[in-house]
């Protein structure tokens, strides 16, 4: 056994979040953590609300509430979302807490004792009506590259240039239209070149990787500035730092922020247990962590945040850059393992986008479908390494012709049939050379579909143990026990029977990272009971430094089942089953595309 991390990326606590959004990250951690909690390693999962900066504090302005107003609100909602998914985060918290506040200043510090914090001084823009600062992507002007009207202050969208906003031409306010002014300001900045070396000997360690990911973070290393780690904003963070912490106007970036809420988070579980000081199991890298595996799931928007940024941060923190320094007070800190990106899914065609409503929310979605079709669609044609398009008409096709007709159909009719012939799962007498390839088919499924989302291949895993599922559903049609009613051939009958059950439990097993949720139903359809695939819960908690009280999502996943196969027992009951998937209508599909503007 050995104590494996799954970091999920951060959701945005400004709205929310659609399907694309939980295909790209959160579902496939959760397969992931899953699997490897099933495999017997000890998994912690966690994430939670990113809920600093800008673009929350300007929404919270334009609908008269706080930041934190507005941030309560979406953290809640995306709290359900996930829970509604059956993602089985160890803790889902937010960083608005006073836990993620104090580890993100104990980092601040650790990193500017070693000398990886520099200040320096910098042009911002500033509103003259509010006197506040105008972040990057609030300006709006002409691109002084390729003359595009419409290019923002952070980058053009026409030609794709990196932009600093004095750059553009005629710049515009894209709040309120009225042109910025520049002043001086002075800030904090992560010296990344300082880390540069260290980085590119350890991107040389790492094994496994999708190539894309490496490629990317290896040519970053190439072109590393200093980047702004704070900003002129009243939304975040304060910079413990004397003349600085007391000051209103100058926050930590959010994007510092949210990445330390990794081991902020893992921290906040570990004072949660009783035993402030677990999270180490996962995180020391000289110490009870130093065999520890980490996993970050993000979607390739994302790629460098994870796989430069954070791995420097964590660098200059444990003192391993070119400046020396030693570790901060939590000590030397893992590096990512692995960092595993997915690509987008696009929704008919079209990209996601809230405002033109080309959108499906999780929420919606939920209401109208189960869990599992979503996860299911996911796992077979998510964004796993390509763009991907979600369409209705492709959903309702999996869901009847694979989820429905196959898999559905295999757990009805062999339970249905053992029910009604046998009331119980009948016993298993002289096994035919067909019968014991069946089941082999099975066991080494274990193998095969364990070993594939190790190597973060879910579509393919998810085929291997359909293939088990298709398999077996040829063996019946095979041996038609159907045929079989004289009393003479009845061992016979319960044989096959027998068989096909095993296979059914085996093929439940191979699917339950998938499909937590039918997963269980099958279980006690087969008789089983207790908890087969354990689900997370949504806690109210109290802010363990004082702050408001918050929903966090967490479960005890220690229970559940083994990646293995379980002999089914004869002579258990069995009653006629009810449906476990829901066969859909093909009118949903004109219903949905109704809804998309
Ligand atoms: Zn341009």
């Amino acid at each position: 056994m050995s104590h494996v991390l799954a970091a999920v990326a951060w959701p945005y606590a400004n709205g929310p979040r659609h399907i694309g959004h939980v295909s790209g990250f959160g579902v496939p951690a959760d397969v992931f953590s899953r699997y490897m909690r099933m495999a017997g390693h000890d998994v912690l999962m966690v994430s939670g609300t990113d809920e600093h900066g800008t673009p929350i504090q300007v929404q919270a302005d334009s609908e008269g509430l706080t930041p934190r107003e507005l941030a309560d609100r979406y953290n809640r909602v995306i709290v359900e979302d996930l829970h509604g998914l059956g993602l089985s985060y160890d803790l889902f918290t937010r960083t608005t807490t006073g836990n993620h506040y104090q580890v993100v200043q104990d980092l601040f510090e650790g990193l500017y004792r070693n000398g990886y914090i520099i200040a320096k001084t910098t042009l911002g823009a500033i509103s003259p009506s509010t006197g506040r600062t105008l972040p990057d992507r609030y300006i709006e002007g002409t691109c002084p590259i390729c003359g595009y009207g419409s290019a923002r202050g952070d980058q053009c969208d026409n030609c794709g240039n990196q932009l600093d906003p004095e750059q553009l031409i005629n710049p515009k306010s894209r709040i309120n239209g009225e042109t910025p002014e520049f002043v001086e300001t002075e800030h904090f900045f992560l010296d990344l070149p300082a880390v540069a070396d260290a980085l590119a000997a350890w991107l040389d360690t790492r094994e496994g990787w999708r190539p894309n990911v490496l490629r990317f973070s290896r040519n970053l290393l190439d072109d590393l500035h200093p980047r702004a780690i704070t900003r002129d904003l009243e939304w975040g963070v304060p910079i413990p730092l004397d003349g600085w912490r007391d000051r209103s106007d100058k926050r930590i970036y959010v994007w510092f922020d949210a990445v330390i809420g990794y081991l902020s988070a893992s921290i906040e579980w570990a004072r949660r247990t009783g035993d402030p000081s677990a999270w180490k199991k996962w995180w020391s890298a000289d110490g009870e962590g130093k065999d520890a595996a980490a996993y970050y799931f993000m979607g390739k928007d994302n790629i460098v945040f994870h796989s430069v940024i954070w791995p420097a941060i964590l660098l200059g923190y444990s003192g391993q850059g070119s400046r020396g320094g030693s570790p901060g007070d939590l000590g030397a800190l893992n590096l990512p393992t692995e960092v595993v990106s997915s690509e987008f899914l696009t929704m008919e065609g079209r990209k996601f986008s809230s405002s033109r409503q080309v959108v499906i929310y999780v929420r919606d979605f939920l209401e109208r479908y189960d869990a599992d079709a979503l996860r299911y669609f996911i796992a077979v044609a998510g964004p796993e390494s390509q763009d991907t398009d979600f369409t209705w008409a492709e959903f309702l096709r999996r869901n009847n012709d694979e989820l429905v007709a196959g898999w559905g159909n295999l757990v009805n009719r062999s339970i249905s049939m053992a029910a009604k012939n046998f009331g119980a799962i009948p016993p298993a007498v002289d096994l035919t050379e067909a019968d014991e390839a069946l089941l082999a088919v099975a066991r080494v499924g274990f193998g095969t579909v364990g070993g594939l989302i190790e190597k973060h291949k879910q579509k393919q895993a998810i085929g291997e143990a359909m293939r088990v599922v298709a398999e077996a559903n040829k063996y019946l049609s095979d041996q038609a026990p159907w045929k079989l009613k004289d009393e003479a051939d009845k061992p016979r009958m319960g044989t096959i029977l027998h068989v096909a059950l095993q296979v059914v439990s085996d093929a439940n097993t191979l699917l339950t990272p998938f499909l937590p949720h039918s997963a269980q139903k099958v279980h006690e359809l087969l008789g089983g009971t207790g908890t087969h695939a354990p689900m997370p819960a949504i806690e109210e908690v109290s802010d363990l430094d004082g702050g408001p009280a918050y929903p966090v999502l967490t479960g005890d996943y220690t229970v559940g089942a083994r990646w293995e196969s379980t002999p089914i027992e004869a002579g258990r009951a069995l009653a006629a089953p009810k449906p476990v998937f829901r066969k859909l209508d093909p009118s949903i599909v004109d219903e949905e595309l109704a809804r998309l503007a």
